[in-house]
């Protein structure tokens, strides 16, 4: 919600084949190779830190310091989504790198798939569906492998690795999901993560957090961010991760680098954002990862930002430990501008929104928006990243002292100039025109639709006196999240738009609305297997919006399902007219969240966002297995180049983008490796 999905980017990598990037940018990347490689139904891209070259040296130094900050703690989140994750992936490199028998066969192939897809998903599970995915190699096959390579290059013994990690990897039955989300189970014990120790139950650690919190704590700490629950001895203890704790030895490093970065800050408040999360690795204590985000929200004068620590939830069915993230960046000044506009105009859009005066807010307060230009992923955010992010998430530091958005836009024009010539818009737009303008407005239209969404439509609206948010359960999310599309689509199509500049002329939106559409009605299909429903709640928002339009418009044909040689087709035919639809729509949901109205979601989300067309959804996964084109992406990162003088201080940093997939995979687990098996 508060982080746009990697959803998004699945919107982005598999809608979007326009490229009219901005001039300047494509001048500079003319050579540059945005694609990597492809497997399985991924595909690794690599992004341009365009404009790094101007920064200048000590600016270069800090960068390169939090990069090197953003790499050390990539073990942690092997080990958070699996307990044996960081055993199985160095048995699979032992074995990459020392098998001496034929690579150039089948086997061999699958094997060598597998180990990539263990490396994008920081794990055995997928990244994005949490289920296990299994090896395209016989058990047989790989006996032939492990034998062949000496026991001592292994991490642990061979008994050990047939005894522990085979099952792991080839019972697709046992530890199936990362994240167990299904009701009436329990969420722990059926969930394959590290976040709670063997044999800790639902019941207990929802007793052992409600027990800590006080209803009377207006500034509560985020309890259980930042340990994994254990039972020792029957008793429930915290195990904290921080320097002399669980994951010391990685942590360790990251404030190793933090302290370089601390030396060379661009002012005093960015040092004291850095101080503040040096000593909460060092402590572990919460209040003082609090204090962080207060200090990193008022620090709105630095060039350079980052994100590093352990934030986001989504890895834990509870919604209470956070997988540890990095992303080092710096602030593209052009295109924030439009952010500004934005942010500056807030209050308008919320006094002129569509929905009921007793929703709206009557002060607009704390929205903060930029425009951002990624210079190393790590953790959770690495290969697969966010496009936009919208922090911290403690709810009282949001309330009284806001929170920063950005969106990552190095990141989109990678997505946008990958998918050049897919064929991806050749099969799905239905005419000419809508192709041409998708090439000419799409990336612009759909950075303005993340930016509206991150930096309004959430937060947007307010609730009635006595709601307090969690009213809709588990139909919140996807509620929530097409009240920040509406409120985006709403206003794409309004004149103020071209007035503030934000869109070039009256067309371009309409480029947004035939991609949301298309979208909503049929491509995201290609992202669910056949005889499945819509499960994640941002393609259940995308449907609901798509499929109500659809419907609601039906007697005046504002949006016409269509077949032309046997393939079907979802046409725009009177853009206002959806425009009004989109403003009927965002009132009625506005009033839902606002009044907790649990009944009208379920309603909504169950009539709607749901259940599936089946002759539908078979023929847009035809249609896209034709492409050969792969559904989820993520990213290399450049290396960093450090050049020194003689007298060993750094001279010049250089970015090299000529590192490939595997090769960056097996330097971090070289280099940057810093945990025992299991932790
Ligand atoms: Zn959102």
């Amino acid at each position: 919600m508060k982080y746009v999905s990697s959803l998004f980017i699945l919107m982005l990598s598999t809608m979007m084949s326009c490229n009219t990037p901005a001039p300047k940018e494509a001048d500079k990347t003319d050579d540059f190779q945005f694609f990597v490689e492809q497997f399985a139904d991924l595909k690794i891209l690599r992004y341009p830190v365009l404009g790094f070259d101007e920064l200048t040296l000590q600016q270069k130094e800090l960068v390169y310091y939090l990069s090197q900050a953003a790499i050390e703690g990539r073990d942690i989140m092997f080990d958070q989504n699996n307990r044996h994750n960081l055993a199985i992936r160095r048995t699979l490199e032992a074995i990459y790198e020392n098998y001496s028998g034929e690579r150039e066969n089948e086997d061999f192939k699958a094997f060598e798939i597998y180990l990539k897809r263990v490396w994008f998903s920081n794990g055995i599970h997928h990244h994005y569906s949490t289920d296990k995915f299994l090896p395209g190699f016989s058990l047989d096959y790989f006996s032939t492998l492990l034998q062949d390579v000496a026991e001592e290059k292994f991490p642990v013994s061979k008994n050990e690795i047939v005894k522990t990690l085979v099952p792991l990897m080839f019972d697709p039955a046992f530890e199936a999901k990362r994240v167990n989300q299904a009701d009436g189970q329990d969420l722990l014990l059926t969930s394959a993560n590290n976040y709670w120790g063997e044999g800790v139950t639902q019941v207990e650690a929802e007793a052992f957090y409600a027990a800590l919190k006080d209803p009377n704590d207006q500034e509560p700490v985020s309890y259980g961010l930042n340990s994994r629950l254990e039972k020792v001895d029957g008793k429930l203890v915290e195990k904290v991760w921080k320097v002399g704790g669980t994951y010391s030895p990685a942590i360790e490093k990251i404030v190793y680098w933090l302290e370089k970065a601390l030396a060379v800050a661009e002012n005093d408040q960015q040092a004291k954002v850095i101080s503040l999360l040096i000593e909460y690795y060092q402590t572990g204590d919460l209040k003082t990862f609090d204090q962080y985000n207060v200090a990193w929200l008022a620090d709105q004068n630095s060039h350079i930002d980052f994100v590093n620590g352990f934030i986001e939830t989504y890895g834990d069915p509870l919604g209470l430990k956070a997988s540890w993230e990095s992303v080092v960046n710096f602030k593209n000044i052009e295109a924030t501008k439009r952010t500004e506009i934005i942010s500056s105009n807030a209050q308008w859009f919320e006094d002129h929104s569509p929905v009921d005066p007793r929703f709206k807010k009557e002060t607009v307060k704390g929205v903060t928006a930029k425009v951002i230009t990624a210079a190393m992923l790590g953790g959770d955010c690495y290969p697969a990243t966010p496009i936009g992010i919208n922090l911290p998430n403690a709810d009282w530091i949001r309330r009284d002292h806001g929170s920063k958005s950005v969106t990552i836009e190095n990141i989109t024009y990678a997505y946008d100039r990958a998918a050049e010539g897919n064929g991806f818009l050749e099969e799905f737009c239905y005419s000419e025109e809508e192709i041409q303008r998708q090439h000419q407005y799409g990336f612009q239209a759909d950075n303005l639709h993340t930016d509206l969404h991150e930096c309004l439509g959430h937060g947007s609206g307010q609730l009635l006196p006595g709601v307090n948010g969690d009213e809709l359960k588990a139909y919140g999310a996807s509620i929530e999240e097409s009240r920040a599309d509406l409120f985006a689509l709403y206003y794409m199509g309004d004149s103020k738009m071209v007035e503030l500049g934000l869109l070039p002329d009256a067309e371009a939106y309409k480029a947004a609305y035939d991609d949301y559409i298309r979208n909503g009605l049929m491509t995201q299909l290609t992202r669910i297997k056949p005889g499945d429903d819509v499960e994640q709640a941002h393609m259940r928002n995308r449907q609901l919006i798509s499929k109500w339009v659809y419907e609601k418009g039906q007697t005046e044909n504002v949006i016409e399902q269509k077949v032309k040689d046997g393939k079907t087709y979802f046409v725009v035919n009177d853009y206002k007219k959806l425009q009004t639809l989109f403003g009927q729509l965002l009132s009625e949901i506005q009033r839902v969240k606002s009044e907790g109205d649990f009944d009208a979601a379920k309603l909504l989300v169950e009539t709607y966002a749901v259940k599936i067309d089946r002759t539908l959804h078979d023929e847009v996964l035809e249609r896209y297995a034709t492409l050969n084109l792969a559904p989820y992406s993520g990213f290399v990162n450049p290396k960093y180049v450090v050049e020194k003088d003689a007298d060993g201080n750094i001279t010049n940093i250089t970015l090299d983008y000529t590192e490939a997939y595997t090769e960056q995979m097996l330097r971090y687990s070289k280099e940057h490796s810093w945990l025992p098996n299991v932790n």
